[in-house]
């Protein structure tokens, strides 16, 4: 089968306030750019999916790569995966700390791994014996977030001298970012793949795992349905496995535009979850929802390119 090349993108989805607006339509834009480059001398899905999110991972607007969000403990802590919609070969690391592309990582354990995910020491130790520098976790560290995790854990000590619940303060809360990365493709030989990237949730104890690099839940591709990539709170997208839901629904023969919307539904409905979703099937069809006041999207086609905070009808 041949298909005109499509790819959309996704960079987070919460309360972006207006000063943040163009750094997050810049960077989906150049993230665009290089997953098209991909796309239009004939390369793969699985290429430009990765492509377009190390782009979003080296850029400090997102949370993903360097200039993530920290743990409770200071440190920057990675999740990925990347997932192939003709084979269902996918590659997911998590808890990563010393790689500046963990989607770099989880493409090399697609491809040259007869397992599917890695966790920390494990997965660092395969990524650097497949030829992936590994770097310091200070290198991963930017100033705006250590400011940003001393103001949240300074407020978090006030509320609890006032008795406050601090069960999930912060990622319950849509006006906290959700600046993870994703991308979907489609290529010229008609083949789907996605891929996610993230730092987490602000201030999460270590070694929480979100949904961004679990199979079917941050992330999801199957020529057979749809490729997916979702941003938000993770723990309630996990509960549901969005990303394959979604995909479930256009096997059964929905389009991907309403499947996403309705993904927004169940989601809010369902466990009051918020994020938004990408997908996208063999055919081209597109999706592109969220439940929070914005998400940072972008998507191209040969006759259209288009950006944007809010996608309309959501
Ligand atoms: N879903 C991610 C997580 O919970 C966070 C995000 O999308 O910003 O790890």
């Amino acid at each position: 089968m041949s298909a005109d090349p499509v790819l959309v993108i996704h960079g987070g989805a919460w309360a972006m306030p207006d000063d943040m607006v163009d750094a997050h339509i810049r960077g989906v834009t150049n993230a665009l750019a290089a997953g098209w480059r991909v796309l239009e001398r004939g390369g793969s899905a699985l290429d430009a999916v990765e492509e377009a999110v190390v782009i979003m991972e080296d850029d400090e607007t997102f949370d993903a790569g360097r200039g993530s969000f920290l743990n409770r403990d200071g440190k920057v802590q990675l999740d990925a995966l990347i997932m192939d919609g003709a084979t269902l070969r996918a590659g997911g690391v998590g808890c990563v700390e010393h790689l500046r592309n963990p989607v770099r990582a989880a493409r090399k354990i697609l491809s040259e791994s007869p397992h599917v995910y890695f966790v920390a020491e494990g997965a660092e130790k395969f990524a650097a014996q497949h030829g992936i520098p590994l770097c310091s976790n200070g290198d991963l560290i930017i100033p705006r977030e250590v400011e940003r995790l001393r103001a949240y854990q300074a407020a978090q000590d006030d509320s609890k001298a006032d008795g406050k619940d601090l069960f999930a303060p912060a990622a319950d809360d849509p006006t906290i970012s959700h600046d993870t990365v994703g991308a979907v493709a489609l290529d010229r030989d008609g083949n789907i793949a996605a891929a996610t990237s993230t730092g987490g949730t602000l201030n999460k104890a270590p070694g929480r795992l979100g949904d961004s690099s679990l199979i079917g839940c941050g992330c999801y591709a199957d020529n057979e349905s749809a490729a997916a990539s979702t941003t938000g709170w993770g723990e309630p997208i996990m509960k549901l496995v969005l990303a394959k839901w979604t995909a479930d629904r256009i096997s059964a023969g929905n389009l991907p535009e309403w499947s996403a919307q309705e993904a927004m539904n169940y989601l809010k409905q369902r466990v009051n979850g918020h994020g938004g979703i990408i997908v996208l099937d063999r055919q081209g069809h597109i999706g592109i929802a969220h439940n929070t006041p914005r998400m940072a999207w972008a998507y191209k086609t040969v006759k259209k390119q288009e950006a944007g905070v809010v996608r309309e009808g959501t």
